[in-house]
């Protein structure tokens, strides 16, 4: 579903956000491993703040294997602890546990110093809407609990599930809003499927996919349409290309570019012909560097 947020829902969802964060030990911060830096909260740091947090690449299945593995290296520079994961197919859960165990550690043993009797660790997910939250809960819990696609300022009695002996999780995720201030951003969101809405124009978001294939994976791209173009044909002869092998066409005999455009962008954020990392850790860091 779409969530349309206004600066009264924002504060609402950092409010609650903020009320539950009391109550945990640590956080995990769900991503789209497809886009790392997109799929980011554009306040996550402030609202967080100094609490343990473990940064969740979700959907790993659907992104570049290499491009994950250098956000992974990137997030550990900057001293987070990450976990690429598989939520839908249940991958990696254990790793999961893991981290928490790990960025909690010293306040744990911190407790134990004091004498307290040990106690499971609680934790929360937070993330933008569709990043894969409640799939992650429903798969630790491992049965269904939290309703996919829920709605921020929702408020119901909250309840810890138990994971394994160690964890215990907030039956609730945190739901914080995306980034909008930036085109590019949004489409990328659009893209994956983050943001499904008006927003952005679908047409600008099929020509920044098809674009990006035809940079990246040209060859894959040519063998899933059955179309011959080259790296340097303008989009519009990529669209002409596919409309006329996938019969595509208005009663003018004009390529129906309504259709083609729903379908690039529907192949695109399934991962029908390729797993692509939209957000790339070197483009990220240049723009770091430029801004110092
Ligand atoms: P939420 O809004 O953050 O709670 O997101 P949902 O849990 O409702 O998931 C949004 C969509 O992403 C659903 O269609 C899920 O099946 C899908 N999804 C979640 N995790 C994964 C994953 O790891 N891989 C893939 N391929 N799909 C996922």
């Amino acid at each position: 579903m779409t969530i349309q947020w206004f600066p009264g829902h924002m504060a609402k969802a950092r409010r609650e956000v903020t009320e539950q964060l009391k109550m945990v030990d640590c956080v995990f911060e769900l991503l789209d491993a497809r886009i790392p830096y997109s799929s980011r909260n554009p306040m996550i740091d402030e609202v967080i703040k100094d609490k343990p947090r473990v940064v969740l690449l979700n959907k790993m299945d659907m992104a570049d294997p290499r491009e994950t593995q250098k956000w992974m290296n990137h997030f550990e520079k900057q001293g987070i602890y990450p976990v690429m994961l598989d939520a839908k197919n249940g991958k990696n859960l254990d790793k999961v546990v893991k981290a928490a165990e790990h960025v909690t550690q010293e306040k744990f043993d911190r407790l134990a110093a004091k004498g307290l009797r040990p106690r499971a660790i609680r934790a929360m997910i937070v993330g933008i809407p569709n990043v894969g939250k409640s799939t992650l809960i429903n798969r630790l819990a491992k049965k269904s609990i939290a309703k996919t696609g829920n709605t921020p300022g929702v408020t119901k009695k909250q309840q810890w599930i138990k994971v394994g002996k160690v964890l215990e999780l907030l039956d609730t995720p945190g739901i914080l809003w995306p980034k909008f201030e930036d085109q590019l951003v949004g489409k990328k969101l659009s893209l994956t499927g983050a943001i499904k809405d008006s927003i952005v124009h679908l047409d600008e978001v099929a020509i920044y996919g098809l674009e990006f294939v035809q940079q990246h994976d040209l060859a894959t791209l040519n063998k899933h349409y059955n179309i011959d173009v080259t790296d340097d044909a303008p989009y519009i002869e990529l669209f002409d290309a596919i409309g006329r092998s996938r019969g595509m066409k208005n009663k003018g005999g004009e390529t129906d570019y309504e259709s083609v455009v729903e379908l690039i962008i529907r192949e695109i954020r399934n991962a029908k012909f390729g797993r692509y990392t939209f957000d790339r850790v070197a483009e990220l860091e240049q723009l770091t560097d430029d801004a110092e």
